[in-house]
């Protein structure tokens, strides 16, 4: 860790405890708050318990003075089964505590939002993604109770790229330490945060991949989790004890145990739109949570009037609120939630709001553009002698589940992925790159292991998140364009990955030991530029589920997160606030937004108090 770096975290350690002599009356008490009520009132409201917003809700509790609201469209945590008699909820806790779940929950609607997107031109015009919608976590975690798990840092380099002032690298790597409870007793990472990170038990063909990379000539050098090595390291993941570390048992669980007074989680509850005074400050936000009964108490309508159809008995199934902030609004909904939030309050281009009938707030043209989407593509090999802990005889004998039942223990508590890693270009010229391996499906394909290859940096234009024009202020979805691999230098990354691939995987370790490409092959794909342009485009391609920049600091937002446009009292601090496509995977660099987040939010707020 730099000295600058080591000074700042230090400085973080020694940051005086938050005073019990409240200016504006006594410590809050919160429990016994009726939410049920149709408004109140705040000084900060969070919107999404995600990878950051659940980071953002918990570090602003800190002060007993300040009153949080954190709003959750999600039902569920690691904790819904806790005190519950229900075995539907025994089961959606499992799900989400067991590391090795994570494809099996993609598809359940109780965790996911599930987002169809429009066709993408370099991806053969394919909608969606080839492995169905793109999803995103809906839980008191967000993304992190369906995420693969794997823990991954950019190095220091990528945030001094970013040029913008309070997130240098040294400044961001001070708050990497913060979060981290690392088994690795390197002096570069943390030790007694929140975020446990481990190695977890390496996968059975790992091994023969990181000699490959080695042996390979000139071998690989790769960064996995901000440290510069030769070959692929094993990949850090987000466990603890053989259960899933996510964003609510890192943050908020503990604020539940110890201290909930002045934080109060209200799930189920779904973001409308932000409120505005006359003078552009926010100051709360409608939102919408599921009434049980036949009759909506508002509106006196039957759910079950057949003429409503399956959306407008959605529609009349739930109540609207209000709450109001008195200090500030921080929206934390995801890339895709967070400007169409923005959109429907009126905050965005105002060309486009007025031709929809939105009313404008602020004229901020940057709202929802520049998405940027990461691509993956794979090859598939047979991993001949090589026997995977992870085949259907195991994953099928009651003992493997009694193992993990009992003791958190074998396949299911690894995660799906061996290797993630920022790879250097070989040879001068030649593109950085991301390369990944997992073992796809075990219970379908037991003897096959993917190799993939991601593009690090994401060139062109990017995509966008639209209003629905049919819809523009209801609770649809939005439009999302991802606009994937549009340019050139992403698909040249991907081709010398590709190769790199077909290069590692030549090695006499992998041929002797039995490993073979199944699909594409060869012959079906041969190393030309055209060839693998084409399986780039019509081969095994898909969204990366790592989009960010929607609004983006340095141009919807200004360096301590604050949205432009004359608009006071409001943040982004999510995926979305990103300046440019993180060079890692993203949980770790946004649990570190939200910690950094926090601090300036206390820093301002303590200036104005
Ligand atoms: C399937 C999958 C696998 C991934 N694997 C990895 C991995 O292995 N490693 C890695 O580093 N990254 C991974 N990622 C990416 C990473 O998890 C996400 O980029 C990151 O967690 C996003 O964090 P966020 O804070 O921006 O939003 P999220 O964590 O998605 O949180 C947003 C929250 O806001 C809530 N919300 C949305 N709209 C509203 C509304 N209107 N009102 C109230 N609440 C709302 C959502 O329900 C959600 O809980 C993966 C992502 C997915 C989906």
């Amino acid at each position: 860790m730099p000295f600058s770096s080591l000074l700042l975290y230090l400085s973080l350690l020694l940051l005086p405890a938050a005073s019990t002599s409240c200016t504006s009356g006594p410590p809050f008490r919160g429990k016994g708050l009726q939410l049920d009520k149709t408004s109140l009132s705040f000084d900060f409201i969070v919107v999404g318990a995600g990878n950051a917003g659940a980071v953002v809700a918990a570090r602003l509790s800190e002060d007993p003075c300040v009153r949080v609201l954190l709003l959750e469209e999600g039902n569920y945590s690691q904790d819904s089964g806790q005190d519950s008699t229900s075995t539907h909820q025994n089961w959606i806790a499992e799900q989400i505590i067991t590391p090795r779940r994570d494809y099996r929950t993609w598809a359940l609607p109780a965790l996911t939002h599930q987002l169809s997107t429009e066709a993408n031109p370099a991806v053969n015009n394919r909608s969606g993604i080839l492995l169905g919608p793109v999803v995103t976590g809906k839980a008191l975690g967000g993304s992190t109770v369906v995420n693969i798990g794997a823990y991954t840092r950019p190095e220091p380099a990528y945030f001094n790229r970013w040029g913008i002032k309070n997130w240098s690298g040294d400044e961001t790597e001070a708050y990497f330490h913060k979060q981290e409870d690392h088994e690795d007793p390197h002096p570069e990472y943390g030790k007694g945060g929140p975020v446990h990170v481990e190695h977890g038990d390496a996968q059975t063909v790992y091994p023969y991949l990181h000699q490959a990379s080695l042996s390979m000539d000139p071998p690989l050098r790769s960064n996995s989790a901000g440290r510069l090595s030769y070959g692929v390291p094993q990949v850090y993941r987000v466990i603890e004890n053989g259960r899933r570390v996510d964003a609510y048992t890192a943050y908020l669980r503990p604020v539940v145990a110890e201290r909930n007074d002045n934080l109060v989680m209200r799930t189920g509850a779904r973001v409308a739109r932000v409120l505005f005074d006359k003078n552009k400050r926010a100051t709360g936000v409608v939102y919408t949570v599921a009434e049980s009964g036949d009759v909506d108490s508002s509106t006196g309508i039957n759910r079950n009037d057949p003429r409503l159809g399956s959306r407008g008995r959605e529609a009349a199934a739930r109540v609207t609120l209000h709450a109001h902030a008195t200090r500030e609004v921080v929206l934390c909904a995801g890339v895709f939630f967070t400007p169409h939030i923005l959109l429907k309050s009126g905050v965005g281009p105002a060309a486009e709001l007025e031709a929809l009938g939105v009313p404008v707030v602020a004229n901020v043209s940057g709202v929802g553009k520049h998405l940027l989407a990461r691509t993956n593509v794979l090859f598939f090999y047979g991993n001949g002698s090589v026997v995977p802990e992870m085949n259907p005889f195991v994953l099928r004998d009651p003992a493997t589940t009694e193992m993990y039942d009992l003791e958190h223990r074998g396949p299911y508590s690894l995660g799906a992925l061996g290797i993630y890693s920022v790879v250097k270009g070989r040879y001068p010229g030649d593109d950085d790159y991301i390369l990944f391996m997992t073992d796809v499906i075990p219970e379908v394909a037991p003897r096959m292991v993917a190799l993939g290859c991601a593009n690090l940096r994401v060139h062109g234009p990017g995509g966008q998140v639209l209003l629905d024009p049919t819809d523009p202020l209801g609770a649809k979805h939005p439009r999302i364009q991802l606009n994937m691999a549009a340019a050139e230098e992403d698909r040249r990354a991907l081709r010398h990955c590709l190769r790199d691939v077909r290069d590692m995987m030549a090695e006499p370790i992998m041929t002797t030991n039995g490993f073979y490409e199944i699909f594409p092959t060869h012959r079906l794909v041969e190393d030309t530029d055209k060839a693998l342009d084409r399986w780039i485009s019509r081969g095994y391609t898909f969204y990366s589920w790592h989009a960010t920049s929607t609004a983006r600091m340095g141009d919807v937002l200004d360096d301590r997160m604050r949205v432009q446009g004359g608009v006071q009292g409001l943040r982004v601090v999510d995926a979305s606030a990103v300046p440019d496509m993180i060079e890692a995977g993203p949980m770790a660099t946004l649990f570190m937004l939200g910690e950094r987040a926090a601090d300036l939010i206390k820093e301002d707020y303590r200036e104005n108090t």
